[in-house]
């Protein structure tokens, strides 16, 4: 989401967990560990520390903060019988092996055909055609409204990244936004396509984000925090 000159706001919310940083008079080092009861990151760190630094410390640690994530919460792959989110609702994967190979959702069901063993690629396809189809019409809307001009919108699972853009007009999404409600999902979308005009966080950024989203972009904000570890979760494994 553009790392240059981040806001401490921005660094925290990279994260994937909420953190607790303890600057401490005897601490010679920056030091993190993972509080699996809590689900939160616990950090200490020299006295002098700025809560900046610390942050952006922990956030080079991201490799680590998946694994302890992964090892607490175990991945959900997408099998027969399995419960995931898709636009924010619970949908139940029903393998039917005489239904269609295409996927199709349904009120609250996710009807897949064909043999067990391609379950996973199949769900996996068509959630990521879904994502690409709806976000590619919500980036036309909000750079309509901002007066850019996109290249392309392509949708990926870039590690930790919900989304990024370069200077050249090219946004790239996380296809596992599709699992999200989509007010979560549009957040990030109208903070993409904001990017497009200024490539920065700055006063003038966060306003035409504003703009473009509409009143909640904090509470979006604050929901993806929240569920991102499941949706990450969701779909791996087997
Ligand atoms: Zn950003």
């Amino acid at each position: 989401m553009w790392s240059s000159g981040r806001s401490e706001a921005a660094l925290e919310a990279a994260l994937p967990v909420p953190i607790d940083i303890r600057p401490l008079r005897s601490a010679r080092r920056l030091r993190l560990r993972f509080d699996e009861a809590r689900g939160m990151l616990k950090l200490t760190c020299p006295w002098r520390t700025s809560r900046r630094a610390a942050l952006a410390w922990a956030l080079d640690q991201r490799d680590w903060i998946e694994a302890q994530l992964a090892r607490v919460e175990p991945p959900q792959p997408f099998e027969a019988g399995a419960t995931i989110p898709v636009e924010g609702e619970e949908v139940r994967i029903l393998w039917d092996p005489a239904a269609s190979r295409t996927p199709s959702l349904t009120a609250g069901a996710l009807l897949v055909g064909g043999p067990e063993a391609g379950i996973g690629r199949r769900v996996e396809l068509f959630l990521k055609r879904r994502a690409l189809d709806v976000m590619s019409r919500e980036v036309a809307d909000y750079a309509a409204a901002a007066g850019v001009t996109v290249r392309s919108v392509s949708v990926g699972d870039a590690g930790s990244r919900w989304g990024s853009c370069s200077s050249t007009g090219r946004i790239r999404l996380s296809w596992r936004l599709i699992l999200a409600p989509p007010n979560v999902r549009r957040y990030v979308v109208a903070h993409e396509v904001a990017h497009l005009v200024h490539l920065d966080h700055s006063d003038r950024f966060k306003a035409l984000e504003a703009r473009l989203y509409g009143p909640g972009v904090s509470e979006a904000k604050a929901a993806l925090r929240r569920i991102g570890p499941r949706l990450r979760r969701v779909g791996r494994g087997r």
